[in-house]
């Protein structure tokens, strides 16, 4: 057994005792692999232990990499998790299952107008900058629920759940308890918050799925 399928188990095992501890249902919470930064033929063991889901932050590194993994393993769901660029809506659709940081008009409009191009669909989720950081990703808790609703009525989309990613230096837990507030106002069912650091913690307050990277794949260089 290779570490990194030695360490997918351990994760494994932590988050189905989260969900035990928190008296949530077994495999109530999905687990998003996140493999950023890794080759084809490193991702490729933990696909083979039958992990499905996968997160990528970056479109590009994620075209060089999935579409041949996918054509090996066509049932693959791959989340985009890191921040999108209107100019870059076209491909995203076309390779992602799920997006999951839909957090402005621009890319709203961007992604109902290829999804009907294409015919395709990804799940989609809006991103909330829940400590209101000036360079981060998402849109601030105070627009979050009005904005879900503009997705719906204005841009025609299904917003499936609330995405993220707390301060670093903050208590993670007062942010998810923030998220799974503004998805129960907005009338969304799904809440992927969680990392390697604070994953056990984000499955007691809640999430649908967590994004677990270093835990897993090691270290990033
Ligand atoms: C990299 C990344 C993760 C995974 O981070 P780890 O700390 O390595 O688990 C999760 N979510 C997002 C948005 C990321 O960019």
């Amino acid at each position: 057994m290779t570490d990194k399928v030695a360490r997918l188990n351990a994760v494994k095992e932590n988050i189905a005792r989260a969900e035990a501890d928190a008296r949530r249902a077994a495999g109530s919470v999905t687990l998003v692999a996140v493999s950023k930064t890794f080759a084809a033929d490193a991702i490729r063991p933990v696909i083979e232990t039958g992990q499905r889901v996968f997160g990528e932050n970056r479109v590009q590194e994620a075209q060089s990499k999935w579409p041949g993994l996918k054509a090996e393993q066509p049932d693959i769901e791959l989340h985009l998790i890191g921040p999108l660029q209107s100019n870059k809506a076209k491909e995203a659709v076309a390779l992602f299952d799920a997006i999951e940081t839909v957090d402005r008009e621009k890319i709203a409009a961007a992604l109902a107008a290829e999804m009907e191009k294409q015919d395709r669909s990804p799940k989609l989720y809006v991103q909330v900058n829940t400590g209101s950081e000036p360079q981060k990703a998402g849109i601030d808790p105070r627009e979050a629920v009005a904005f879900v609703e503009r997705c719906r009525e204005v841009h025609g989309l299904v917003i499936e759940g609330l995405m993220c990613i707390p301060p670093v230096d903050e208590n993670p837990g007062p942010h998810f308890a923030l998220l799974e507030k503004l998805a129960r106002e907005a009338g969304v069912a799904k809440l992927s918050m969680g990392m390697s650091a604070d994953y056990e913690t984000a499955i007691a307050f809640g999430a649908t799925h967590v994004r677990v990277g270093s835990a897993i794949f090691g270290g990033r260089t």
